[in-house]
């Protein structure tokens, strides 16, 4: 039996930065869930589609390859904004699935798995041996956000992240299907106050204690 890990919580907590270290640290393989729906995203609006449109984003969903999660432009906001819109339909969200199941269960280097996301608690791994929610304040994460993209060299201002970030999460909250909630039994994190390395030495205690060196 591998070990699952299952990270949960709105853009920009720090769940990804947290979730890469725990993985270091613990040998274990790491998916990047939002990616996946970034890729779906990206794939119609490159071509010019919108990305609510129900037809083509569930034929995008079920064709991903593996190599769509190596696009360079899935790290830029409008991939985020894509990415919320296909996760809003059904269809998308369960194509997905067992792609995110396959890899918790079986990971290449085969000790365990760490996902991040917005439903790894709740839907694809609800039998997850750890399972972390990671808030923050809206305000800190549009700080967060804002100064990323500061550091990456693009420009960004502060009215226009915050805004993007409200809207993600409150789509990301309200959808019918798999809405951002902390799972049942999560341990709630909030990183207001926390720097990356605070918050990890707070996440690696409690992994410690469910899961012994
Ligand atoms: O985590 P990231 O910001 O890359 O996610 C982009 C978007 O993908 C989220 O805002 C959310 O709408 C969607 N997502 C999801 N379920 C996941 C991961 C991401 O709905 N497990």
């Amino acid at each position: 039996m591998t070990i699952i890990i299952a990270i949960d919580g709105p853009a920009a907590a720090g769940k990804g930065t947290l979730a890469r270290r725990l993985a270091a640290e613990l040998g274990f393989d790491y998916l990047d869930t939002g990616l996946i729906y970034r890729a779906v995203g990206m794939k119609l609006a490159r071509t010019g589609l919108d990305p609510s449109a129900v037809e083509p984003a569930e034929r995008t969903a079920r064709a991903l390859a593996p190599a769509d999660l190596d696009a360079p432009d899935l790290r830029l906001d409008a991939a985020a904004q894509a990415a919320s819109k296909v996760a809003v339909i059904p269809g998308v969200r369960a194509a997905l699935l067992d792609f995110q199941r396959q890899f918790a269960s079986h990971p290449p280097g085969g000790q365990g798995a760490v996902l991040d996301g917005r439903d790894i608690g709740t839907v694809v791994c609800p039998d997850a041996d750890v399972k972390l929610f990671v808030t923050a304040s809206l305000e800190k994460r549009a700080e967060r956000r804002l100064k990323e993209l500061q550091e990456k060299g693009l420009e960004a201002i502060q009215e226009t992240v915050l805004a993007d970030m409200r809207e993600r999460d409150d789509r990301d909250r309200n959808r019918s299907v798999a809405p951002l909630v902390p799972a049942e039994g999560a341990t709630e994190l909030d990183t207001s106050d926390l720097d990356a390395d605070q918050a990890f030495a707070v996440a690696l205690r409690l992994v410690r204690t469910k899961v012994p060196a």
